[in-house]
C-alpha cells in the first residue's frame, strides 16, 4: 500500500489551491506503487511546484512529488552529459557542477526546478534566441508510463528510440509520462561569473530595438519593463545583457579560482503581505525606483546572482498575499510583434492591474516538442495580482494574442480558456494521439489537463 497524504497544494502563484492525495516517494519502488495506487483515479508528477498555476495539481487525486528522488548518477566530463533523477534541482546541479566547470545549458530565472519540470515545460532561459530551450539539451528520458495490467512499466526513450514520445515529453506537461530519469547535456563555462551590460531605454521602441543590435547578438538578453508608465515613456526599460566571463576579464583575487563565486545570500519574507500593500502607487514607486537605480554599465557578477535575481528572497510569493498571482505570460510572433506588445501592454495599463517589472525577451526557433511553448517571437511576462475581476482580463489578453498568432505558455498559466489551445499549439492532435497510445485510460492527468480539455 503506497503512503500517501491528504495536502491542500498550490502551485508558485498560490492559486489556485487544491486538496489533493499526495505522494513523496524515496525509491523506486516506492515511485513505481504510488503510480499504481489504485485508490487515486489519476496522478501527475510534481517538482518543486514552481509553475505558477495548476499543472502540478490534481484536485482529489494522485499528485507524486519527487525532489527526494535527487539523485546524480553519473556524470561525463567529456560530453557534458549528467544521468539524474528526474526530482534533481538545478540548484543542486549548480552547487556541485558549477565549481568543476559546467552550468545548465538553459536555465530558467529560478534555480528551484527540477530536471523533470524543467523537461515537462521544456524551460527557456535567457539565451534561448542563441541555446534553444530545454529539449535541445536533453538526450533521453525514462519515463515510467501505465499498462493494461494495473502495474507501470519503465522505458528511455531519445531521438533514436520512440522519438515521437520523446519530443511530446519535451513542454508535454508530465501527461506523458513520469519522467524517473534523465540525461542531460551541461555546458562547459570559462568561469561562474557573468560578464553582464546593463543599459536604460526610455519606452518601448528602443527597448526593442535594442534586441535587434549589439545587445541582441549577446549570448544572454532579456528587457525588464516598466508597464505602468504611459505616454512617451510608455514601455522605459532596462536592457541587461550577459556573456560568461573568461578568465582573464576577472579581476586580480577572482582570476585565481574563477569558479569560486561567492553562495548567494538569501532572505526570506517571513508573513504574506495584507493584499492592500500592493496597489498601483506602490507598485509605480517600486518601478521607478529600479528604473532610475539601474546602473548603466557593464559588470562582472557572479553566475547564479544573474540568473536568479529572485531567488535571493525566498518566499517572494507572499508578497500577494493569500490570494496569491497569476504570471501571465505569452509569445507573439515577429511579424506585427511590436504592435501586439503594445496592444497587451496598453491592455494591461488601462485595467490598472499592479505589476511589478514585467520581462520582455526575442525568442529564437522552437523545439520539435508539439506542445512546447517558445517559438520565434517576442515574449512578454509579467505578474499580476490574483483579484475577482482578473480571470476576465487575462480572457482579454488571450483575444488579443490568439489575434495576433501568439501563444500563453501553459507552465505559467491558471486560467487559459480550452477554445484558444487549439489556435495556440497548432499540433495539439499530434500531441493527443502520442496520449492516446501511451495512456488511453488517463491515468495521467492534472487539474491543468482537465481544465484545457487536453484529457479528450
Ligand atoms: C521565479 C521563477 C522564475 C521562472 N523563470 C522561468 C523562465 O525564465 N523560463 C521558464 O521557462 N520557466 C520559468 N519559470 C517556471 C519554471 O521554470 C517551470 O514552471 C518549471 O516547470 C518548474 O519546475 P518544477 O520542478 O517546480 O515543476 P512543477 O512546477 O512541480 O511542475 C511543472 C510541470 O512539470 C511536470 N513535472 C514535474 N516533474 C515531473 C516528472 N518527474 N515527470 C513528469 N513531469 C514532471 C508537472 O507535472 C508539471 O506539469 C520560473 C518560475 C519561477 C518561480
Amino acid at each position: 500500500m503506497p503512503r500517501r497524504k491528504h495536502e491542500s497544494l498550490a502551485c508558485w502563484g498560490n492559486h489556485p489551491r487544491y486538496d489533493c492525495e499526495s505522494a513523496r516517494p524515496e525509491t523506486w519502488h516506492a515511485l513505481d506503487s504510488s503510480c499504481a495506487d489504485s485508490e487515486v483515479s489519476s496522478v501527475i508528477a510534481r517538482g518543486l511546484g514552481r509553475s505558477y498555476g495548476d499543472a502540478s495539481l490534481n484536485q482529489d487525486a494522485g499528485v507524486i512529488r519527487t525532489e527526494r528522488l535527487d539523485r546524480a548518477l553519473r556524470f561525463d566530463e567529456d560530453t557534458g552529459v549528467l544521468e539524474a533523477e528526474a526530482g534533481l534541482s538545478l540548484k543542486a546541479i549548480n552547487d556541485a557542477f558549477l565549481p568543476r566547470g559546467f552550468f545548465p545549458g538553459v536555465t530558467p530565472g529560478s534555480a528551484f526546478v527540477t530536471l523533470g519540470g524543467a523537461i515537462a515545460a521544456d524551460v527557456h532561459g535567457k539565451n534561448h534566441h542563441t541555446d534553444g530551450s530545454f529539449a535541445r539539451w536533453t538526450e533521453a528520458i525514462e519515463l515510467l508510463l501505465p499498462t493494461d495490467n494495473g502495474a507501470w512499466e519503465a522505458r528511455w526513450v531519445s531521438r533514436d528510440q520512440d522519438a515521437e514520445l520523446f519530443h511530446a515529453t519535451l513542454g508535454g506537461m508530465g501527461l506523458t509520462g513520469v519522467i524517473r530519469r534523465c540525461r542531460v547535456r551541461l555546458k562547459p563555462v570559462p568561469s561562474a561569473y557573468i560578464d553582464a551590460s546593463y543599459q536604460r531605454v526610455a519606452n518601448l521602441d528602443e527597448a526593442l530595438e535594442g534586441f535587434t543590435g549589439a545587445f541582441g547578438d549577446r549570448t544572454y538578453s532579456v528587457a525588464w519593463i516598466d508597464c505602468l508608465t504611459r505616454g512617451d515613456n510608455a514601455g522605459r526599460s532596462v536592457l541587461i545583457g550577459g556573456e560568461h566571463a573568461p578568465t582573464d576579464s576577472l579581476p586580480g583575487e577572482l582570476g585565481t579560482d574563477p569558479y569560486a563565486a561567492p553562495k548567494p545570500k538569501r532572505k526570506r519574507v517571513p508573513i504574506n503581505f495584507p493584499s492592500i500593500a500592493l496597489n498601483p502607487l506602490s507598485v509605480r514607486a517600486f518601478n521607478a525606483c529600479y528604473y532610475r537605480t539601474s546602473r548603466p554599465s557593464g559588470r562582472i557578477e557572479p553566475a547564479r546572482e544573474f540568473f536568479y535575481p529572485l531567488d535571493s528572497v525566498l518566499e517572494w510569493n507572499r508578497i500577494y498575499g493569500k490570494r496569491g498571482f497569476q504570471q501571465y505570460q505569452v509569445v507573439v510572433p515577429f511579424e506585427n510583434g511590436a504592435a501586439a506588445v503594445r496592444t497587451l501592454l496598453d491592455r494591461i495599463t488601462r485595467a490598472k492591474a499592479a505589476s511589478f517589472l514585467a520581462v520582455l525577451k526575442a525568442m529564437g526557433a522552437s523545439s520539435e516538442g508539439p506542445l512546447s511553448f517558445p517559438m520565434p517571437g517576442w515574449t512578454l511576462a509579467l505578474d499580476l495580482p490574483h483579484t475577482k475581476r482578473l480571470d476576465a482580463l487575462l480572457h482579454d489578453l488571450d483575444a488579443i494574442s490568439v489575434e495576433f498568432g501568439g501563444r500563453r505558455y501553459l507552465a505559467k498559466d491558471a486560467s487559459l480558456l480550452p477554445e484558444h489551445l487549439p489556435t495556440m499549439y497548432p499540433r495539439l492532435e499530434e500531441f493527443m494521439r502520442v496520449r492516446d497510445r501511451v495512456d488511453p485510460h488517463r491515468r495521467l492527468s492534472s487539474s491543468l489537463s482537465r481544465r484545457l480539455g487536453l484529457d479528450g
